[in-house]
């Protein structure tokens, strides 16, 4: 089990698709190559080998054709020392096979070998006027065979002189080296496969390089743009460009739609606390029968729920701005501890004295807010077991609110501090919200410079632990 999910992980963390393709393809190429190139080195001994033998044979005839002499009908040997050299008289390695036939192709003289070997049948070609090489088989051997002529000093042919040996040389080489192929193949197999993934590696490089530039571009560092050194034809040249392309135009959209929720959200704000005020004068003046001040104070309570709305876009869309250039610090410390106090009395917490971050009172409400709001509601409204704690870590503050709700699955954690989302689970409880919050939580968190994660909690529920950079005061 541990094992199959071990070689299931590194199949689909290294052996991704398109490197298991390159790696095929690179392979195949290699093993074409080194089939072709082992056929052309066979092809080549073959040839090699051929020619030396040839080489042999053409030396020993005339060697042996230079101990003869014609006199009257008859051939006379004049010196035996060739001819009863090893290779002409016993079994040898190396063996020549040597007959001489006259001009009627009758056999006139054999080497003493050929009682050792199979008995070799040749044509003699009835007018031979020069030497001739060939190969040919005879009782399941092959031989290379010369025939060349003996002639007298008037130039007329007066014998044939056959010198034959075996060409197993070129079929043992052949084997030889079929034999070593085999040995070193799969060695061979394992390199080009190592090498095929090195290369395939290689090859993604420069994209690994602006994948990772392209990910670091975000809504809120869309500025960024990816900057690798390549011509505009080139391939890598035109990822580039129709990445930073798309980047531009998303920039532009970006713009475009926080306009237009920075001025739609203004343009709401406006009559909604006129609409609020009204309500809330209504219900001061206590001059209507009652059924009617709880209706109107029903509309009070969503009319302030679409104001607290706005007021996120508006936060969202906008003041992240002012919270970038502004030099505002804050005791995270004091604001904390107070907001705790009056709007949660009761909740358990530990806040660390005198840590100052960036930014403004009312982001750090916000976050606290919107992250103690969401532990008690996803705790079916207990908050008995939400701890909320604030601690230096290092050059961070670490802000963590815990509890023993009921958690969030990995594939929401991803998708939550998306505008607008909203789990499954938190939908089918029927437990309200719009699915800003966390967005808001993270626009801010990441506006000073920190970063915000989810952890499971123990035995159940979630830790969000927002970081961020603290303010040493009297830098
Ligand atoms: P809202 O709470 O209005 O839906 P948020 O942006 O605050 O929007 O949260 C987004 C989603 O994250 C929620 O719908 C919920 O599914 C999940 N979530 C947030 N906080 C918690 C938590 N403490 N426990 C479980 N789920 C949570």
């Amino acid at each position: 089990m541990a094992k199959d999910t071990f070689i299931h992980r590194i199949k689909k963390n290294f052996f991704t698709r398109s490197l298991r393709h390159a790696v095929l393809v690179n392979s195949t190429i290699f093993l074409l190559f080194l089939i072709i190139f082992n056929l052309f080195a066979l092809w080549l001994l073959a040839i090699i080998i051929g020619d030396k033998i040839d080489r042999r044979l053409v030396h020993e005839s005339d060697r042996l054709k230079s101990t003869i002499e014609i006199s009257g009908d008859s051939l006379v040997f004049i010196s035996a020392t060739e001819i009863m050299e090893p290779d002409f008289k016993d079994s040898t390695e190396h063996p020549f096979l040597l007959r001489i036939y006259n001009t009627r192709s009758d056999l006139i003289y054999e080497s003493l070998n050929h009682n050792y070997f199979s008995r070799l049948e040749t044509e003699i070609p009835d007018s031979l006027s020069k030497s001739i090489l060939l190969s040919t088989e005879s009782e399941g051997s092959t031989y290379r065979l010369m025939l060349d002529t003996i002639n007298d000093r008037n130039g007329n042919v007066r014998a044939v002189l056959q010198l034959a040996v075996f060409e197993s040389d070129i079929d043992e080489t052949r084997e030889e080296f079929l034999r070593m192929n085999l040995v070193v193949l799969p060695f061979f197999i394992l390199l080009i496969f190592i090498l095929s993934i090195f290369l395939a590696k290689r090859t993604y490089r420069p994209l690994e390089q602006i994948i990772l530039v392209a990910a670091s571009i975000s809504a809120s560092n869309i500025k960024n743009r990816v900057s690798y050194d390549a011509e505009p034809e080139d391939i890598l040249g035109r990822l580039r460009d129709t990445i930073n392309d798309l980047f531009e135009r998303l920039d532009l959209q970006i713009n475009q739609i926080s306009q237009f929720t920075d001025n739609a959200s203004h343009q709401l704000m406006n009559p909604l606390t006129a609409v609020k005020s009204e309500l809330e004068y209504i219900l001061k003046k206590r001059e209507l029968p009652p059924q009617q001040l709880e209706t109107i104070a029903m509309v009070a309570a969503q009319t302030d729920k679409m104001i607290e709305i706005i007021r996120s876009l508006l936060i969202i869309s906008r003041s992240h701005k002012n919270l970038i250039t502004s030099k505002a610090v804050v005791s995270f410390s004091k604001v904390l501890n107070d907001y705790i106090k009056t709007s949660y009395p009761g909740l358990k917490f530990a806040v660390e004295n005198d840590i100052y971050i960036k930014g403004t009172e009312e982001y750090v409400r916000i976050v606290a807010e919107n992250l103690i709001e969401n532990a008690i509601k996803y705790s079916h409204n207990d908050s008995g077991g939400v701890k909320v704690t604030l601690i230096k870590k290092g050059l961070f503050a670490e802000l963590s609110v815990a509890d023993n709700g009921m958690g969030i699955p990995d594939s929401d954690k991803e998708h939550i501090f998306e505008r607008f989302y909203r789990s499954k689970d938190a939908e089918k409880m029927g437990i309200r919200g719009f699915g800003l919050g966390l967005s808001l939580v993270k626009t801010i968190v990441t506006l000073a410079g920190g970063t915000i994660t989810i952890e499971d909690n123990k035995p159940s529920g979630s830790v969000f632990v927002a970081r961020f950079p603290v303010i040493i005061l009297g830098d």
